[in-house]
């Protein structure tokens, strides 16, 4: 139990929950080192949402709510780290939720879908080996023929950055959440919110039922 009045208290419950995301076999042992270097960048921003990230939350609520075929793309650590809140984006933008994983992982893929569906997801998309976008070698090419295939707006919360390039090479928008404003995801998305995804998924759920 971390007690209440610990300094680092908001900071140890996500740690917390990406322990039990590796525990439950939703989040991989790699997404804990991520994680970590996520922490370290904000630690310096001071672990409060910018006016920058508001601005680019703002963008990211319209952009969404334009597109025709909207997708949310979960991995291990959001899964973790967001449930409740990717199924409340979908739901107020209507965007659909895929499943898609940088290490392999059939049986992961699955956790990962149950574990949304429990946190109330109707619909959870897994990516198809009949189905792959170009331009990308890693497991993240195979992707839903109704999902990303066809998206034209895909947000992806801790993106690698060869996907990022790869899904706008694809035609597709791309919107990115990252805290590191150095990584190739947040330099090369179209447009990046530096925010940890904790604080800014919400903050776009608020801003997609407004603008709603
Ligand atoms: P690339 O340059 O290819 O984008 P990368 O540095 O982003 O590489 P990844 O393995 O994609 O490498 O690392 C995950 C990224 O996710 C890191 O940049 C980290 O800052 C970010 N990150 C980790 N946890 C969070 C979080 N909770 N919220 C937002 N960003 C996070
Ligand atoms: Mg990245």
């Amino acid at each position: 139990m971390i007690p209440k009045s610990h300094p680092r208290y908001t900071s140890l419950k996500i740690r917390e929950k990406i322990v039990d995301g590796v525990k439950k076999g939703i989040t991989s042992q790699h997404g804990l080192i991520a994680h970590g270097r996520g922490e370290a960048f904000d630690y310096i921003i001071g672990e409060k949402t910018t006016a920058k990230a508001k601005k680019a939350i703002e963008k990211s609520a319209k952009l969404l709510l334009k597109a025709k075929h909207p997708v949310i793309s979960v991995n291990g650590n959001t899964a973790a780290l967001v449930p409740r809140e990717i199924v409340e984006l979908s739901g107020a933008s209507g965007a659909k939720i895929e499943v898609n994983i940088f290490h392999p992982s059939k049986k992961r893929e699955i956790k990962i879908k149950k574990h949304l569906e429990k946190h109330g997801a109707k619909e959870v998309l897994l990516p198809q080996k009949s189905c792959r976008i170009k331009y990308l070698e890693s497991n993240r090419k195979y992707v839903n023929k109704e999902g990303i295939y066809k998206a034209d707006v895909v947000f992806v919360p801790l993106e690698d950055g060869d996907r990022t390039e790869a899904l706008r090479k694809n035609g597709k928008k791309v919107i990115v959440v990252d805290l590191n404003p150095l990584s190739r995801s947040a330099r090369k998305a179209d447009i990046v919110i530096i925010d940890n995804v904790v604080r800014a998924v919400p903050l776009l759920i608020k801003e997609v039922r407004k603008l709603k």
